[in-house]
């Protein structure tokens, strides 16, 4: 198995007019030199905004791979008033203070509309990715501190906008559907306002990847084709 597996579709950067290497399942591509990245829509370059974040674990001889992660400013909004306490919510959600006020004043004010961060994977996963520490849940009820960093070579997203935002309101879904059953009818909308796409840095550590933000797991079989995708990647 080599990258010759992987169908290259080649690309100049619209910024600096670097050459990039894409992946045909790519939505978004980014530009190692530069940092930029784009979509790419019929024959015109859509610029995203891009963040490629500084690790806060430092280990030494570790090599960082950097993996797309969208991250999606949200108004999330509630017409009806349910009365929900905080032991409503499923532990894990529980465990982070502020998120959990946050689901509660939701539920419990009428008309209410409140501010909210989602992290989604934009890069490709398995549904082994749910049996891990799920960084995208983890960033989106405790959002790290991101630090800027200078751009890194990172693999395409296979995930657009649109489908993050499907993601998103199905992560929302999810925290609900722990709760009351009677809630699980509410009529929620989202306003998405505000994207862009962070890389995250991940490492390798037995078997696994670990973020270097928080040191959340996932398998790597979470991604589809780690092997190859590695080798892109560096
Ligand atoms: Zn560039």
């Amino acid at each position: 198995m080599d990258l010759n597996d992987i169908k290259l579709i080649p690309l100049r950067c619209p910024e600096c007019g670097e050459a990039i290497d894409s992946k045909e399942e790519d939505r978004i591509h980014f530009c190692s030199v530069c940092g930029s990245g784009f979509q790419v829509v019929g024959d015109k370059f859509k610029k995203v905004d891009v963040l490629y974040a500084k690790p806060q674990i430092t280990l030494e001889n570790k090599i960082f791979y950097y993996l797309p992660m969208w991250e999606i400013l949200t108004t999330v909004s509630l017409k009806m008033k349910y009365s929900v306490n905080l032991e409503d919510l499923p532990e894990e959600i529980i465990r982070n203070r502020k998120f959990s006020e946050l689901l509660t004043s939701l539920f419990n004010e009428k008309e209410a509309k409140k501010k909210m961060i989602f992290f989604v994977p934009a890069f490709g996963v398995t549904n082994r990715y749910h049996l891990m520490d799920q960084p995208g849940f983890q960033f989106t009820v405790n959002p790290p501190k991101l630090e800027k960093d200078s751009p890194k070579n990172m693999v395409g997203a296979e995930y657009s906008i649109e489908d993050a935002e499907e993601i998103a309101k199905v992560m929302f879904l999810s925290i609900r559907a722990h709760t009351r059953a009677d809630i699980l009818d509410a009529n929620i909308d989202f306003d998405f306002h505000r994207y862009r796409i962070v890389g995250i840095p991940f490492f390798e550590e037995k078997g696994m990847l670990v973020d270097g933000i928080k040191g959340y797991r996932i398998f790597k079989d979470a991604l589809r084709d780690w092997d190859r995708l590695k080798k892109h990647v560096l």
